[in-house]
């Protein structure tokens, strides 16, 4: 007799759905503390450009306390100290983190699939540690109101995973806090980014990493021997770009950055440019019994201030240190998983009322500028002293509430 397509069960202690920074940091902290994890992961690798590029201090004091930090740093990356950017034709500085009461004082900005595949690798040594790739959560099981399991369109086949707790990581089109019914409220974002690679040269200008200017807001973050940047456009702008020339683009970039005059031309097709969706959002309520979900799948962050996989990894870090115990000895209650969106969701709050502001009243205010702009008194104020950007350094390094890590090692000698 031929068995049914879905037969396959297989049996874990957490499933979590996202192999992203949220899903993968999670996932490394539960193995370590002897919890047995699959992490889904749909695509087959983590190599795609869309994903940011920012490891933050907070993030990275956490490498620390797990013992990672050192092996990180050997991933390439570059380590900023300061975030500068042009405001009309004004080189501003606006944040300093050689203060932080961290071990990395710096941002380093890394592709985000060097991060991925370090915790991958990392969790290879914890055989409670499994990532499936190419495996796709596509909904839940559920037993008398209880989420109990999820099930999977993998590479060899549809499975079935049980597990005692799901966790959606699965990013801001979560498919998983979809099929279990959360309410989502839209927070709006009035912007998308155009996403291209320019060439880099030694000798170029380095320090400006957003050009803020007369109806334009271009974001260059040094990736080896090129520029990953944004082209911010207001929502829909792309489809009205794309009616024009090519070339109008490549015009209006070498007119904003004019040392990229000479390599604007490298932009050959439309194919060569990425429309991202940028997108605000939250769960009212992160958890039902048996599910929880973190990361961009509880609260879609904007790219403003690069902070949404630093938030991703502390709501890890945080879930980690509030379900490990729990878990380990099966005793997990609904009240565990309340106690991770009450310890972060204050922190997520702010963050996100922070970068509607920054994009309402900076964003939008430039992209919709007819005039000359000039930095506002506040900037002014942060380039022309330095002991006051350490706040905005403590505010995009730390975030809000910052995470330690309070689980244990199970396998360290
Ligand atoms: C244009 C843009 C630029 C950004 N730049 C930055 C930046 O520089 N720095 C920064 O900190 N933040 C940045 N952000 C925000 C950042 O990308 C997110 O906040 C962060 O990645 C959230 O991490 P996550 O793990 O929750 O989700 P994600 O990073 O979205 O990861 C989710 C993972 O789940 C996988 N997945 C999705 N659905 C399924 C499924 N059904 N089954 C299995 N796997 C699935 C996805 O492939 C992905 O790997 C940017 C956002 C945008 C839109």
């Amino acid at each position: 007799m031929t068995k049914p397509a879905d037969s396959v069960v297989l049996k874990t202690t957490c499933c979590i759905a996202g192999g992203g920074p949220a899903g993968m940091m999670l996932g490394y902290m539960l193995a370590r503390s002897g919890v047995k994890v699959i992490v889904l992961e749909k695509h087959a690798d983590f190599l795609r450009d869309f994903r940011g590029d920012t490891v933050h201090p907070s993030t990275m004091e956490a490498l620390y306390e797990l013992g990672l930090l050192e092996d990180f740093l050997k991933r390439p990356h570059d380590e900023v100290t300061e975030l500068s950017g042009r405001i009309g034709e004004t080189l501003v500085k606006v944040a300093d983190f050689s203060h932080l009461p961290t071990h990395a004082k710096f941002i380093a900005f890394t592709p985000q699939w060097e991060f991925l595949d370090f915790l991958s690798q990392a969790g290879q040594r914890f055989p409670e540690f499994q990532v499936m790739m190419s495996a796709e959560a596509v909904d839940l099981t559920q037993t008398n109101g209880r989420i109990t399991g999820v099930k999977v369109a993998a590479k060899d086949g549809p499975l079935t995973i049980e597990a005692d707790v799901v966790i959606a990581a699965d990013g801001r089109h979560s498919t998983l806090r979809d099929k279990a019914g959360m309410a989502v409220t839209d927070l709006g974002a009035p912007i998308d980014v155009l996403w291209m690679r320019l060439p880099r040269k030694r000798g170029d200008p380095g320090e400006a990493l957003g050009n803020i200017g007369t109806g334009y807001v271009f974001v260059m973050i040094p990736r080896g021997d090129y520029f990953q940047c944004g082209f911010v456009v207001r929502k829909g702008g792309y489809d009205d770009l794309r009616k024009r020339p090519l070339k109008d683009l490549r015009e209006r970039i070498a007119k904003i950055v004019p040392f990229m005059a000479d390599r604007v031309e490298t932009l050959k097709r439309w194919d060569d440019i990425k429309l991202l969706t940028v997108t605000i959002d939250r769960l009212e309520r992160w958890w039902r019994p048996g599910f929880l979900c973190i990361g961009d799948a509880a609260h879609a962050m904007s790219p403003v201030g690069g902070v949404g996989i630093n938030l991703a990894v502390a709501d890890a870090v945080a879930a980690a240190n509030a379900l490990a115990s729990p878990l380990a000895r099966g005793i997990l209650r609904d009240a565990n998983l309340a106690d991770v969106q009450y310890r972060r969701q204050r922190a997520v709050r702010l963050m996100q009322s922070l970068q509607l502001a920054i994009q309402d009243r900076v964003i939008s205010a430039a992209l919709d500028s007819a005039a000359p702009i000039d930095p506002p008194a506040i900037v002014r104020l942060l380039n022309g002293f330095a002991p006051l950007r350490r706040l905005p350094a403590r505010v995009i390094g730390l975030g809000f509430r910052m995470e330690h890590v309070r689980t244990k090692d199970i396998h360290a000698r």
